[in-house]
């Protein structure tokens, strides 16, 4: 990856926040929110892979849902560039944000629910382009045959229907659908998750062509860092809405600056009999976006915390160009990355 001078964003997300109201009574009075992402800043370049990793419930796929306009931002600005064009998509009225939905789209997570089972693969390609009604019919069928081919499916394929066809190739469609429109930013939600490893690496594999071929960006949003690893050029970790490190792969993989990252490192499955990782025992449970602890929100569980970790919420700050973390004691903690962890696991065998 370039200097991040040298690199043209296509995302900037200010202070972005999505709070739910928590009612109560007959009357609906508001007690609380549950802020499913808490003042959120983060830069997406052109062409990049951003891995969005955190446990269930961290605000990742509220985040990427949010970014789209699929929900309504409770505060902050959402500002995309595409070319020369720079469009502040937080300000714009639902009709304008229809409009530019051609460059913005997802994947995603369940390609057994997200494809209609009463539409052949030709029509559920074509959907979108027939919608925009920027397209002849002959110019549809002519991309549909296009895309199939390239998800790696066939033309005789266009005809069935959705209960055809395994995982994988449900996802293939699901993906040439998502292409049919030429977008620039494609948010993809846990886009292997329900799948076979087997198969995972496959569609991984696919996403990255259609990355290159038609110069995409995505956010690539899973629940694990195993999953990110290949496709990701930096990874963002989020906890209780909040992101909490954010740098470039192998730096984040090899040198994690968060308590938090360290455990998620420790929990991926390595491919080698001979090795494991060794697992950063977690305590207690994953917090609760509705009631966040005082301080850092990672304190009931971080076995690193200090008494300033109780009282005061650090802020995500660069500790090293491009590296960013939000914890007080970064500087201080030697944290083991993947190689580490898998050295002591063996050492302990
Ligand atoms: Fe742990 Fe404190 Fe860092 Fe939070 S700020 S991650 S509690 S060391």
């Amino acid at each position: 990856m370039s200097e991040e001078k040298d690199r043209k964003p296509i995302l900037e997300v200010k202070g972005l926040k999505k709070y739910y109201p928590i009612e109560k009574g007959l009357s609906k009075r508001v007690v609380g929110y549950v802020k499913a992402v808490n003042d959120v800043n983060l830069t997406i370049y052109q062409n990049e892979v951003l891995g969005v990793v955190g446990e269930s419930g961290c605000g990742k796929t509220t985040l990427g849902r949010t970014i789209l306009r699929l929900l309504e931002p409770t505060d902050g600005k959402i500002i995309f560039h595409f070319g020369d064009k720079t469009v502040d998509f937080s300000a714009l009225t639902r009709q304008e944000v229809r409009d530019y939905r051609k460059y913005l789209q997802m994947i995603f997570q369940n390609p057994y629910t997200s494809l209609n089972p009463r539409m052949t693969v030709f029509d559920i390609i074509a959907e979108p382009m027939r919608l925009s009604k920027a397209f002849t019919e002959e110019q549809i069928t002519e991309r549909v045959r296009k895309l199939i081919t390239q998800v790696g499916l066939e033309v005789r394929h266009l005809n069935r229907y959705p209960h055809a066809f395994s995982g994988g190739q449900r996802q293939r469609i699901g993906i040439a659908r998502s292409l049919a429109m030429q977008p620039k930013f494609v948010v993809a939600d846990e886009a292997v998750s329900a799948l076979d490893v087997s198969i995972q690496a496959q569609i991984l594999n696919l996403l990255q062509d259609m990355k290159d071929q038609y110069g995409l960006t995505y956010m690539f949003i899973a629940h694990n860092l195993s999953v990110v690893e290949h496709i990701s050029d930096r990874v963002c970790v989020m906890y209780l809405g909040r992101v909490v490190e954010l740098a470039e792969t192998e730096e984040l993989f090899y040198h994690p600056r968060h308590p938090y990252t360290e455990v998620l490192m420790s929990a991926i499955p390595v491919a080698d009999p001979t090795t494991d990782t060794k697992r950063v025992e977690l305590k207690g449970d994953a917090g609760n976006a509705a009631h966040l602890p005082s301080g850092c929100p990672f304190h009931p569980r971080c076995r690193y915390g200090k008494e300033i970790c109780r009282q005061e919420l650090p802020q995500l700050r660069e500790i090293s160009p491009g590296h960013f973390t939000a914890c007080h004691l970064a500087d201080q903690l030697k944290l083991s990355g993947l190689e580490e962890l898998k050295l002591t696991a063996k050492k302990e065998e």
